[in-house]
């Protein structure tokens, strides 16, 4: 059978609700138990999907395609494991199928009501994890208690611990304890309001995780045990960590709460086989790593969330060489108006991420200039790669007004294109190209190098491609395309001969990165830049 953690959320929202979830998982996987993840999230929007990234953060996508809430990316980083379509359901997407149900005529003339029809929506979301691969599913709810809109998901957990009982699906609640400077204490009186919320809707966590600036006293512990209805063993301390994120695993581990939660789960208790993440945790804090600076081009650079991925998947790049990886952010728009040079002075690589709309692109187009011309090792991912595809065109084969048919659909060389099977979408939700594609690398490229194999399978999340019709004219001129979907109608990746290290994809492989097994690309990209 498969067992439950449900892990909601207090005080305050910004705690670290999916990097602790994530954590967790963390501790539990390596000690030996198959775990799968879930995130439900409360607002009305399907999925994150058509979210701007300045409302959302990043849209991650796992391998089957789904479109999903960035703590996915921490799920897969920290455990190591795959989601799936399964393991992101928002209101949203809980009423679309409950509404779809009810126009089949799935109901029976029933009156379809949030209590039973929605919770229990909630509830198959929930069991339908449940299966022989997942030891142990852990799901996180989004938002905070007492936010109304969390109401029926927390309704569904408590009756879903009812009906299978608390062995088999624990409650953790993450909460704030404050330090208070002017009275020179912490406060627990937060946390003991927002279990008091839980406890209304009839939900008593069996474990509380406190986030803290400074450790928690033993009388802390004492009142938040006594005052939350939680063993005072139960109440785990997770301070604020100094480094990385990656110590927090380590820092939960001391507090012994992945065996507490065996323990809950009346699972056997396993070795724990963590030697190679701390291994691996030395190198992120080692003082003594060189650095090295990349440029990341955005549109959306003043929000941290909105490139989690790339800013990890460079974190892992790092970790892999041994250096610590600093990130100048740029924004995109500053490179049309302000001096590249002056701007992009120093750094030892560039990144273009994707993105979507023609704000900022002319810079992000300055910025593959600067970095082809000047030979600072580059990386273009997605719309990054048609931006170098683009650059290539108008600055080397004297295409001058060449551009993607996104941002002038009268060009006369669209050089990105839209996708043949994207003409007749009109509808905006889910129907991009999405999830993981094979990919055939060609031999004696650096992409190949990067790899060490020339079959690939990468993730997608884009309308436009490479126009092929152009493809002979480019390489003619210095292009190589190193990548190319195995029917060979679609190009992956490109890359300069004449560069020290240039590669653009229309892929995400920061999706794919982990902080043991930092991507490919990433690798080899950091290493260029360490380099040169
Ligand atoms: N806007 C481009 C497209 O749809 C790039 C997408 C992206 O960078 N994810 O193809």
């Amino acid at each position: 059978m498969t067992k439950h953690i449900f892990i909601t959320g207090g005080v305050v929202s910004s705690l670290g609700k999916g990097i602790t979830a994530a954590s967790i998982a963390m501790l539990l996987k390596q000690r030996g138990y198959k775990v799968q993840m879930q995130k439900l999230d409360p607002y009305l929007n399907v999925d994150p999907g058509t979210m701007s990234p300045f409302q959302h953060g990043e849209v991650y996508v796992t391998e089957d395609g789904a479109e999903t809430d960035l703590d996915l990316g921490h799920y897969e980083r920290f455990a190591d494991i795959q989601c799936k379509q399964g393991s992101n359901f928002t209101t949203g997407r809980i009423y679309s199928n409950v509404i779809s149900k009810e126009r089949q005529g799935g109901y029976l003339g029933g009156t379809v009501q949030v209590i039973p029809h929605i919770t229990n929506e909630i509830k198959d979301a929930i069991t339908s994890m449940d299966s022989p691969e997942n030891d142990i599913v852990i799901t996180e709810l989004g938002g905070t208690a007492g936010d109304i809109e969390s109401l029926p998901f927390l309704e569904a957990i408590r009756q879903y611990r009812h009906e299978v009982g608390f062995e088999n699906a624990v409650s953790i609640h993450l909460t704030l304890v404050p330090y208070i400077k002017a009275a020179g204490e912490m406060k627990t009186k937060p946390s003991q309001q927002s279990v008091g919320l839980l406890r209304e809707i009839g939900i008593i966590p069996e474990m509380l995780v406190c986030r803290c600036e400074r450790p928690l006293e033993d009388e802390h512990r004492d009142k938040l045990s006594l005052f939350c209805n939680i063993k005072k063993q139960y109440v785990i301390e997770e301070m604020d960590v100094p480094h990385s994120i990656y110590e927090v695993p380590l820092e939960l581990m001391k507090e012994n709460l992945d065996t507490l939660l065996l323990d809950l789960l009346k699972l056997p208790q396993r070795p724990i086989d963590i030697q190679e993440w701390k291994d691996m945790v030395k190198t992120v804090i080692n003082p003594d790593n060189d650095v090295v600076e990349i440029a990341v081009i955005g549109k959306y650079i003043s929000l941290q969330d909105a490139y989690k991925s790339i800013y990890e998947a460079l974190t892992h790049g790092g970790i892999a060489n041994a250096v610590k990886v600093k990130i100048k952010m740029v924004e995109a728009e500053d490179l049309e108006s302000k001096d590249v040079a002056e701007l992009l002075l120093g750094v030892n690589g560039i990144l273009v991420p994707g993105g979507f709309g023609d704000r900022g692109v002319l810079g992000k187009i300055n910025a593959v200039q600067y970095a082809r011309e000047n030979k600072i090792p580059f990386l273009g991912i997605c719309l990054g790669m048609q931006c170098a595809v683009i650059e290539f065109a108008r600055n080397v084969c004297d295409m001058k007004d060449a551009n993607s048919a996104e941002f002038n659909p009268s060009t006369t060389y669209p050089v990105i294109d839209l996708m043949e099977e994207q003409k007749t979408i009109t509808a905006k939700g889910g129907t991009m190209r999405l999830g993981a594609y094979p990919c055939n690398i060609k031999s004696d490229t650096k992409t190949s190098t990067a790899y060490s194999s020339l079959d690939i399978q990468e993730r997608h999340r884009h309308r436009y491609e490479f126009n092929s019709e152009w493809a002979e004219k480019l390489e003619k001129n210095g292009l190589i395309i190193s990548g190319l979907s195995p029917d060979g109608k679609l190009v992956e990746v490109v890359e300069l001969a004449d560069h020290p290290w240039f590669v653009a994809c229309q892929f995400h492989p920061e999706f794919k990165s982990t902080p043991l097994h930092a991507h490919p690309l990433f690798k080899d990209f950091v290493k260029a830049a360490h380099e040169v």
